[in-house]
């Protein structure tokens, strides 16, 4: 009796929704990107779905603007997806709504907007209010209810950079730390130890914001996945007020998708790379499944031919369970990066990489025991 091995790795895409708005030509397109998506051996779709005010699936009651009025992306995505055996994760942009300026939900609703310490509304809803919260959580419900999709992964589950200047300093947020600890944080100076408690206070909004949508998506369906997108440095915890050591420890998430970002992978970032994935291990101890995220394009540019397969090699070498590859549009060979020569050599590493085909993994990975026996040896 032969044995094969079973290969078992999540090798997930983002895809963007710049499909043709023209119903024909807009289906044909999503089937040829799906079609060639499977081919590929990749295992799992996230398609971005909701961006700020904006709904890529034609069903929503919630987003004021539709992207998509003659075909439905969505459905076309999970039906084409599902017959060629790979699940989809439609990923939710939550908060941001406008950015620097508000968007038209903050518009429609301006107290829900964050207010910066110097008094500025940004377009950002502000986590700590009930309806915000109310409001984020019927968006990842009404995709769930009409689309049959195997979960959803959460972007912009955070506060803004403090480029933007310090939030959320709104007499909703002043006037509940008050009531907690008896000082308006407004008047908190750095470095004072309540200046520390305002800091989890805020980080706790959004871990509660990721708990409540969690409890809905795993109300909706057992088998659902909650997924979230996040850089996999500490940065985070004090920059963005996202903990999210503590989604995955209290059990919000099903599976991660730390950022392997490091604008440019070139020589020495790959190392980062490196670091990153043991370091993401080592906090989760394989928990939950980890998908790291390779940007195949970013803001620093594109990767160059060789360093997608070293990307996916340090990914499997540090013990990551899988990839998620940034984005689609930058691998396929139409209208990707590499189009003028009518061949995408990053696709091609990619499906080198991918040349068995392989099994998501499931929710409690078999050998997180083993991994914690051996970092107690190494630590
Ligand atoms: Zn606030």
């Amino acid at each position: 009796m032969s044995e094969v091995e079973e290969v078992i790795e999540g090798r997930g895409i983002y895809i963007h929704a710049v499909w043709s708005k023209e119903p024909d030509k807009g289906v044909a397109e999503v089937k040829e990107d799906i079609d060639l998506i499977a081919k590929s051996n990749f295992n799992f779709i996230a398609p971005y779905m909701r961006s700020g005010d904006r709904a890529n699936y034609r069903k929503s009651s919630v987003l004021p603007k539709l992207n998509y009025t003659e075909w439905d992306p969505l459905e076309v995505i999970v039906e084409e997806a599902h017959n060629k055996g790979l699940e989809v994760y439609p990923i939710v942009c939550t908060l941001v709504d406008g950015g620097f300026k508000l968007g038209e939900i903050l518009n429609k609703h301006p107290d829900w907007a964050m207010i910066t310490k110097d008094g500025r509304k940004i377009g950002w809803a502000d986590p700590a209010k009930p309806e915000v919260i109310e409001y984020e959580v019927s968006i990842v419900k009404e995709i769930i209810e009409n689309y049959d999709v195997d979960g959803i992964i959460l972007d912009y589950i955070r506060f803004p950079e403090r480029d933007y200047g310090e939030t959320c300093y709104c007499n909703h947020c002043r006037s509940k730390f008050k009531e907690e600890y008896g000082v308006d944080p407004i008047k908190l100076k750095e470095r004072e130890p309540l200046a520390d408690k305002w800091d989890d206070w805020r980080r706790e909004r959004v871990s509660l914001l990721v708990k409540r949508i969690s409890e809905e998506v795993h109300k909706l369906g057992a088998d659902l996945k909650l997924g979230a997108y996040f850089y996999a440095g500490v940065t985070n915890r004090y920059y963005v007020f996202q903990d999210w050591p503590a989604w995955i420890r209290r059990g919000y998430l099903d599976f991660s998708l730390p950022s392997g970002s490091f604008y440019e992978y070139a020589s020495a970032n790959m190392s980062l790379l490196r670091r990153s994935c043991l370091f993401h291990r080592r906090v989760t101890l394989d928990i939950i499944p980890s998908y790291v995220t390779i940007h195949v394009t970013s803001s620093g540019g594109v990767l160059k031919p060789g360093e997608l397969l070293w990307a996916i090699k340090i990914a499997r070498e540090t013990g990551m369970q899988g990839v998620a590859l940034f984005d689609w549009e930058s691998l396929e060979p139409k209208t990707g990066i590499y189009s003028f020569i009518g061949y995408n050599p990053l696709l091609a590493e990619a499906r080198m990489a991918f040349a068995k085909k392989a099994k998501i993994p499931h929710r409690v990975t078999n050998y997180s025991k083993s991994l914690r026996e051996s970092l107690r040896v190494q630590v």
